[in-house]
Parts: C-alpha cells; sequence; structure tokens
C-alpha cells in the first residue's frame, strides 16, 4: 500500500505572482538566496524522510518554477524512487518548464488558479499572464504529467460565482478541480487593501461549494483512487471534483504531511509557526542522513499529538511554505 505521508518541500519564498489573499502588492521581506536549502541539502532531508516511510513528495514555494533549475531538485528526488514526485504551481512558467520536468522525474503537476476569466485573473493575482496558464496546462498534458488537479481558493464576491464553470472546465478539459476553503494566512493582512484583513464574510464553506454544484449537476457521487485531505466527486457531467475543507472540517487527524519551509525548517503542519531548524542542524552540526532521519521521526511523533489551535487566531506565511 502506498504510504498515506506526505513531505511537501516547499523551495522559495519568491512568487510571479501577488494574488490579493497571499502575497501583500509590496512583497515580503525575503530571505537571502544564502539561506535557502541546496538541492542536495533537500535531496538528503528527502532521503531521511523515505526511512521514515514519508514515500510521497511534493515540491512547492512560493513559486517554485521561479528558482533556478528546479528540474536538477526533480532529478534528485527522482533517484529516490518516491511513490509520488508531484509539483504546485501557478502555471506561469510551466509551458517551457514541462518537458524538462518530466524527463527529469516529476510525476504529475497541480496548478493553482482561481478564476477562468483573463481580467478577473489580473485582479485577483496583480499581474498578467492567463494565456500562459492555459499554454502550461496544455504542456504538461502533453508532457504526461497527469492526473492534472486544478485548486481553486473560492472566495465570496470575488470568484464564487465561477464554481459551475469551474464543474464545466473539470469535464472539457479532463482536470480535477479541487475547491479550497479561504484560510486565514498573512496574506490577509490589513494591508492587503483589496480584501482587508480575515474576514468571515469572504469565506465561502465547501458545503455551499457542494450544494451550488448539486443544484446546477444534479448529486455528486464519491469517485474512486482520492488521495490525500481531499474529499474527491464525480459530476453528471464527468467532472472530477474536490473538496478540500480545513476550515469548516479540520483533516488534522487524517493528515499525515509534514513540511520543509525554503531556510530549511521543518513544521508539522501550516499553522506551525517555529518549525525545526534542520538547516542549522546540517550546516553547523553536521548532521547527516541519520540525524536528519531521527529528527524527522520525532517531528512524526509530535505530530500525533500536535493541536493547531483556534484556526480564526492564527495565521501562516502561505507564500513562503506553499499550500
Ligand atoms: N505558487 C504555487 C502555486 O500557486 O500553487 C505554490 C504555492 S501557493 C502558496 C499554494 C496554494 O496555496 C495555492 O493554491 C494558493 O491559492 C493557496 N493559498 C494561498 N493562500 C491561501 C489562503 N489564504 N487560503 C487558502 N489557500 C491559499
Amino acid at each position: 500500500m502506498k504510504s498515506a505521508k506526505v513531505l511537501r518541500i516547499s523551495v522559495t519564498d519568491r512568487c510571479n505572482l501577488r494574488c490579493i489573499y497571499c502575497m501583500p502588492e509590496a512583497g515580503v521581506a525575503l530571505a537571502p538566496h544564502g539561506e535557502f536549502l541546496h538541492y542536495e541539502e533537500i535531496a538528503m532531508v528527502a532521503r531521511a524522510a523515505i526511512r521514515n516511510g514519508i514515500r510521497r513528495f511534493r515540491i512547492t514555494g512560493g513559486e517554485p518554477l521561479v528558482r533556478r533549475g528546479i528540474a536538477a531538485l526533480v532529478a534528485l528526488l527522482a533517484r529516490l524512487g518516491p511513490d509520488d514526485l508531484a509539483l504546485t504551481t501557478n502555471g506561469l512558467n510551466l509551458a517551457g518548464a514541462a518537458a524538462e520536468l518530466k524527463a527529469a522525474g516529476l510525476l504529475r503537476v497541480t496548478i493553482s488558479l482561481d478564476t477562468l476569466r483573463q481580467e478577473r485573473f489580473e485582479k485577483i493575482t496583480r499581474r498578467i499572464g492567463f494565456e500562459r496558464i492555459t499554454a502550461g496546462l496544455e504542456a504538461a498534458r502533453r508532457a504526461g504529467l497527469g492526473p492534472i488537479k486544478i485548486n481553486a481558493v473560492v472566495i465570496r464576491g470575488v470568484n464564487d460565482d465561477e464554481i459551475e464553470d469551474f464543474v464545466r472546465f473539470a469535464a472539457r478539459e479532463k482536470v480535477e478541480v479541487r475547491f479550497i476553503e479561504l484560510m486565514p494566512t498573512s496574506g490577509l493582512s490589513p494591508e492587503c487593501k483589496e480584501l482587508g484583513s480575515w474576514r468571515p464574510a469572504l469565506f465561502v464553506p465547501g458545503r455551499e461549494v457542494r450544494e451550488r454544484i448539486e443544484r446546477e449537476f444534479g448529486p455528486l457521487r464519491p469517485a474512486e483512487g482520492a488521495d490525500g485531505v481531499a474529499r474527491v466527486f464525480e459530476a453528471s457531467n464527468g467532472a472530477r471534483i474536490g473538496l478540500i475543507t480545513p476550515v469548516s472540517e479540520p483533516f488534522c487527524g487524517g493528515c499525515g504531511r509534514l513540511r520543509l519551509g525554503p531556510e530549511g525548517r521543518l513544521k508539522l503542519c501550516l499553522f506551525d509557526k517555529a518549525g525545526f531548524d534542520l538547516k542549522a542542524e546540517i550546516r553547523n552540526r553536521r548532521a547527516g542522513t541519520d540525524e536528519i532521519a531521527a529528527f524527522i521521526a520525532d517531528a512524526l511523533a509530535r505530530k500525533a499529538t500536535w493541536d493547531r489551535g483556534d484556526l480564526a487566531l492564527l495565521s501562516s506565511e502561505m507564500f513562503k511554505i506553499g499550500g
């Protein structure tokens, strides 16, 4: 059986979009490149993770495709023979990278896309480039980086009128569209003038997304082959739909994810503020695979009893640790 445990590896805090709910327009204080784990260091952490039964890796960011030579990391991870090796991207640079990533051993991609309308895309992301994402999706398909998933964060008054369009899109493009509940991340800060601070009024519960889909397309049927945190359904038009409900129906109990930040902090959860400084262990105390494996075992043990607290009172730097 495939391992349910996943290591999400964020490789940078840089991003080429400025999504209104994620990263402030003015950007954020970015870490110097030298602070990021090198690819060989990440591969060592991944090797240590495998010793702990973590056989699934997801590369994220920031935007992973803005970090130079990312295919080299993919190749290092692929060599470890994981059960899964996926990458989450905003898709802007995917068209030019898909074939190389596939050749390096990447198995599949998830593309984050909150709207199917160009004008709205520019409002949400505060950048241009909508058509590059369509090209990225095509290139990923051609390269065989599937099954392709699309992640859409649903925000009331911003894109919640597109839920039905996304269901049609999923059927037409043969991709799984996963609707994600908006979480109280640091991007939703008072400086975020478009949205203001975290406001329940922006939040659309997964239950409502489901009701809206069922009103238009009839009852959703549970689908086969779900993995991870999404509940996956099939709609009457053949669309594969995922619902990810971290706020209204937290899935902490079933969460098998550990997260490695770009600066080498190992976190139990999106909302684990401090994390454990693996980079210091690697660079200052010369920790090797055995020692790192012991730290990961310890993290897994702590995760078993981890209580993230009240989500409404929390904040995480999503642009850094990856969704
Ligand atoms: N740049 C990559 C991408 O776009 O997929 C990886 C990093 S991005 C931070 C990962 C995901 O986190 C995206 O799907 C994004 O929409 C999601 N995200 C960011 N802030 C969020 C929030 N407040 N609530 C829910 N999802 C959020």
